[in-house]
């Protein structure tokens, strides 16, 4: 089974959020569970990004392996495609004009994000036929890959190198959906998506074109696929999503349990494990000190970790915190993004200065540090596709107080014998405020919290069951193909 997964970002090459974990994580875990589990199917995915000019510093070995011509209204852009030696997972890289070397991966520029990921998708297309490789199954993520999928479908009839190649799109964030795309779209000699159940204003967008023309939407948890069906969350598209409800799933993301692992973590100054969770409290002891706070162990400490942007909350956990003054209670805040948030987060450390402190930084190690001191971690989200912050934080037994949304609803539990967090529903403050009470009060029962700990530090997370489900929806597109063959 020939499997070509594209996304923008995949770690370790290159990682800005969520989507760099998942590429660097699923197509490894994939070829795993078909080792393991289906024997008989012999995978071969490979992995496809742009070669933006910070990978060009990374010293990576690589080979060009050859180029097309993509054409445009004003004649032919050239992408060239080099193949990453040594990599586990056949990596190719993209190189090409609209993919500038000086910028950096999200410029946040509509027109030139747009031009960059056309371009990158349509050289996508073309990469089986330089490796006089059948595609299968086309893998696409998120809006900068998904015209990919939408051409797949346009060209399936008249190209017979992609006639039987089926397609499986990733939504990991709707809203992000490459709106103002249209201009790059006529360059590029895009046709808007004829699909009649997509909103006309919808037709000349990627991430819905490419929902459109997807054999599999997948939306990476079962929540978010059940949001996206409801006009709260579906960014206007609920009605074409009920229309599309057959080729939609939830998939929860898996984590990366070696990198994110308390008993291993190199970041940490005292690992621990489930029976040796008592070390836990050093590296409170130890953050405590480092942020000159009060060093004492018996202190909660209440920490958020996430982009400082509105989807996150941080604003509706800032009024809560400081509604509760502070008091009873430490509280960390790391995160880095929008100003405004930034300056509330800065204004409530010195609002409480014995008890508050804002770390505005984006800073890797420091994350590891903060995990595992901390007790409670607020997670207020408007929206969260899956989040990977609340199975970070349980596998350091640090125990979630987080709004009922998306991956965060399917990943916590709050049934009382089987407990390893508090949801709560508005998006009122005071509803977070009355969860973290809530919480601060089992945490004053030992007995009560380590048991939310342990049970929080047992769940598995990692991709072994995500996989499964992806193998399953790759099985069922091959088995569709052949069923339509005999016919
Ligand atoms: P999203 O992808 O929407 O940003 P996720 O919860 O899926 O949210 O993933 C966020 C990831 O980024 C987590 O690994 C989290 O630890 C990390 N992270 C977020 N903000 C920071 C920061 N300021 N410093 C270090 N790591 C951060």
């Amino acid at each position: 089974m020939h499997v070509l997964f594209a996304s923008a970002e995949a770690d370790p090459y290159v990682k800005i959020g969520g989507l760099g974990d998942v590429a660097g994580s699923l197509p490894a875990a994939l070829l795993e569970h078909y080792r393991t589990a289906s024997p008989e199917v012999s995978l071969d995915i490979r992995l496809i990004i742009p070669y933006y000019g910070m990978l060009h510093k990374q010293g990576l070995e690589i080979k060009m392996i050859g180029e097309v011509h993509i054409p445009t209204i004003s004649g032919d852009v050239k992408a060239a495609f080099h193949q990453v030696i040594g990599a586990s997972v056949p990596t190719y890289l993209v190189s090409g004009d609209p993919i500038r070397s000086d910028d950096p991966v999200y410029c946040g520029d509509s027109a030139k994000e747009a031009e960059k990921f056309i371009f990158f998708s349509l050289a996508v297309l073309r990469l089986p036929e330089i490796l006089d490789w059948r595609l299968d199954i086309l893998h696409a993520q998120d809006w900068h890959t998904a015209v990919a999928v939408h051409q797949l479908k346009s060209q399936r009839q008249k190209n017979a190198t992609i006639a039987r190649t089926k397609s499986v799109l990733t939504i990991h964030n709707l809203p992000y959906m490459g709106t103002g795309s249209e201009p790059a779209l006529k360059n590029y000699r895009v046709k808007p998506s004829a699909d009649k159940t997509l909103p006309g204003w919808a037709r000349q967008i990627p991430l819905p074109m490419g929902c459109a023309a997807a054999d599999k939407v997948v939306a990476v948890s079962k929540g978010y696929a059940e949001e996206i069906l409801t006009p709260a969350y579906s960014c206007n598209l609920h009605e074409f999503f009920l229309h599309k409800k057959d080729h939609l799933q939830g998939i929860v993301n898996g984590l990366n349990t070696t990198l994110w692992d308390p008993s291993t973590d190199v970041h940490i100054a005292h690992r621990f494990s489930l029976d040796k969770l008592v070390a836990k409290a050093r590296n409170k002891i130890a953050l405590q000190k480092e942020l000159g706070l009060a060093e004492n162990s018996e202190i909660p400490l209440v920490i958020f970790i996430g982009r400082l942007d509105q989807q996150k909350g941080i604003d509706i956990a800032v009024e809560a915190l400081d509604r509760l003054g502070c008091h009873g209670f430490q509280t960390v805040l790391l995160g880095s993004g929008n100003a405004t948030l930034e300056q509330a987060c800065r204004d409530l450390q010195a609002r409480f200065p014995t008890t508050a402190r804002a770390c505005i930084t984006f800073n890797a190690a420091f994350s590891h540090r903060l995990y595992a001191a901390g007790d409670i971690i607020l997670i207020p989200s408007r929206y969260e596709p899956c989040g990977l912050v609340q199975m970070i934080a349980m596998r350091y037994g640090c125990i979630p107080v987080a709004r009922a949304t998306g991956g965060l609803k399917d990943t916590i539990n709050t049934t009382s014998f089987n407990r390893t967090g508090f949801l709560y529903k508005s998006l009122q403050s005071k509803s977070l405020e009355n969860s973290l009470l809530k919480a601060l009060s089992f945490y004053a029962r030992p007995n009560d919290w380590k048991a939310i700990q342990e049970r929080a530090m047992r769940v598995d997370f990692s991709w072994n069951r995500s996989a499964a489900a992806y193998a399953e929806i790759y099985n069922r597109l091959i088995s569709t193909r052949i069923a339509g063959q005999s016919k």
